[in-house]
């Protein structure tokens, strides 16, 4: 039997967490210590000011019981695809958040870092710089060997085909909820990109972030993580896949049984529960008075399987994929 790494402890009292917000030191509205106070009354504990391109260790509301995970955005415009004669136009982008330990445990980048463009960038008189994927993946190892973990955002406002996206090496996750696209343009609701980045055979995690730029876009969407409420035991936890993302239902749950090929969730009441895998469209299965609490799926030979749960107000949860064979089967970290 494998248990998505998540549940291996037991599946219950989690660290609530926001990986992905903004504050009046870039585009935000919040500033930092207001932020840090609305997640607070949110029930999270921990939080990671990810402004854009501006570097965070900081606590700016030390008297709250809120674990503060350095981090920041980068984002860059991507030109590789109007490298085609005539096409010139179009705004596909480069988004990742990165995420590292404390300054004494390793973080290459000094407070209020601002970061600057890999070399061979274009700047643009509209703000955003331009690269190429080649120049931006020497970026984002610069980012890697300073400590810090990435992961790729809002693939689908982004407007970059998995095609593209997919020669970034070195994510942990990729967005599959952001509160701020799903509110404002109806996109990055469910990240089917999630899938066929993985059918392609390699592991990625999957995060729920709310992308907090507006006060009402707090508290949409987070994390669920399975450790020690410091730094250094949640990033370890968010590489090893020990978290599940969501909107609102609990996961308690899940397993595979490769012996009888099963995959079973246990969660909070829902009205919907699908099994996504690698070989073949996922299966479903409803509950009308939307009070299921258990599910299980014969999946035979999945590749992968993850789960998502949806409540009767139509508020979904997402696992981590449980690889059950090659290549999946780097996600099993034991
Ligand atoms: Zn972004
Ligand atoms: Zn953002």
């Amino acid at each position: 039997m494998i248990k998505q790494q998540a549940f291996k402890n037991g599946g219950r009292n989690m660290l609530k967490g926001a990986l992905h917000c903004h504050t009046t030191r870039s585009d935000g509205q919040l500033t930092p210590e207001e932020l840090l106070r609305r997640y607070h009354e949110h029930g999270y504990n921990f939080v990671a000011i990810t402004d854009h391109r501006i570097y965070n260790y900081k606590n700016f509301a030390p008297d709250l019981p809120l674990t503060i995970i350095p981090g920041m955005e980068v984002n860059m415009r991507i030109y590789d695809h109007i490298n085609h004669e005539g096409i010139k136009s179009g705004s596909r982008q480069f988004h990742n958040v990165c995420l590292g330990p404390a300054k004494e445990d390793g973080n290459g980048f000094e407070q209020d870092e601002c970061i600057t463009m890999p070399a061979g960038a274009k700047t643009t008189e509209f703000g955003p710089q331009e690269s190429t994927i080649r120049e931006y993946q020497k970026f984002l190892d610069e980012i890697h060997a300073k400590g810090n973990l990435t992961f790729y955002c809002h693939p689908q406002w982004s407007a970059t085909p998995v095609r593209y996206f997919d020669k970034q090496e070195g994510n942990i996750a990729i967005e599959v909820r952001n509160t701020t696209c799903a509110r404002r343009f109806d996109m990055d609701v469910d990240a089917p990109q999630w899938d066929d980045y993985m059918r392609q055979g390699k592991m990625l995690y999957g995060v729920a972030v709310d992308d907090t730029h507006a006060a009402d876009d707090l508290g949409g969407a987070w994390v669920m993580v399975d450790a020690e409420n410091n730094v250094n035991a949640i990033l370890e936890a968010l590489k090893d896949g020990r978290f599940y993302s969501s909107c609102g239902p609990e996961i308690y749950d899940f397993y595979y049984d490769a012996e009888t090929g099963m995959a079973v969730v246990e969660c909070s009441p829902a009205a919907k529960i699908c099994a996504h895998r690698a070989y073949g469209p996922a299966l479903l299965v409803r509950s009308e008075d939307g009070n299921m609490t258990r599910a299980e799926f014969k999946m035979g030979s999945p590749g992968y399987v993850r789960i998502t749960v949806t409540d009767k107000d139509g508020n979904r949860a997402w696992t981590n994929p449980i690889g059950t064979c090659d290549p999946w089967l780097i996600g099993n970290r034991e």
